[in-house]
């Protein structure tokens, strides 16, 4: 678990300050940020989880965008099914 610890988790890249992603990533990551707020105030109920399976599909979004959606789905994914699986 300690290796690579100063790269990004999506590529090979260095890490940006303060950040698990690279700059790249990162930026994409914001922007990802950024939209799920416009897209929630223009179509109302989109989930997170839609959202990102929306960017996923969508052939508008670029290779660095892709790459953190799958991780941010991922990630949401995996802290539901740690939240089920808390008994003792
Ligand atoms: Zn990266």
């Amino acid at each position: 678990m300690l290796r690579q610890m100063t790269s990004c988790r999506l590529c090979k890249r260095e890490r940006a300050p303060s950040s698990t992603l690279c700059k790249y990533h990162l930026a994409a990551k914001k922007n990802i940020e950024a939209g799920y707020n416009l897209w929630s105030e223009a179509y109302g109920n989109v989930t997170w989880k839609e959202y990102l399976q929306k960017l996923g599909n969508n052939a508008e979004t670029g290779q660095w965008a892709k790459e953190v959606a799958k991780m941010l789905s991922d990630e949401s994914a995996e802290q539901r099914s740690e939240a089920r699986g808390t008994q003792p």
